[in-house]
């Protein structure tokens, strides 16, 4: 995090409604409409609520689900993981740690050479930083 204060976290009354509606009503964008599941761009992948870096492109893999997925965040400590057992299912909700955003969840069904993870992510909760 390049910051420890909380200026660069938006306000709900500064998200748009797809944003609000996922990262605070944990929603999910429909597949293959995002904008980053079939970006291919080096960078970096930054929280659209607050900024903080959480996932490199080196990570990106298709997953052919129709949502961004990486192998693992840029930085464990820049991401929460909590069990989620709404909608009848077991999964793992990944939040950003510093604005609590919700950004997908993560699945143990990854490339197995890369760790065996599949960050799922919602596009709308990312803002791309190309490599300069
Ligand atoms: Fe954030």
């Amino acid at each position: 995090m390049t910051t420890s204060k909380n200026d660069n976290i938006k306000k709900d009354n500064e998200l748009s409604p797809e944003l609000y509606h996922i990262a605070r009503e944990k929603g999910t964008e429909a597949p293959f409409s995002g904008k980053y599941w079939d970006h291919h761009e080096k960078g970096m992948y930054q929280c659209a609520v607050c900024g903080t870096e959480l996932f490199s492109s080196d990570t990106k893999f298709d997953s052919g689900t129709g949502w961004p997925s990486f192998s693992e965040p840029m930085n464990t400590e820049h991401v929460i993981l909590k069990e989620d057992n709404g909608h009848g299912m077991r999964r793992t909700e990944v939040l950003c740690k510093k604005c609590g955003a919700h950004l997908g969840h993560v699945f143990p069904d990854g490339p197995r050479e890369r760790g065996g993870n599949r960050y799922c992510i919602n596009s709308t909760c990312l803002l791309f930083k190309g490599k300069k």
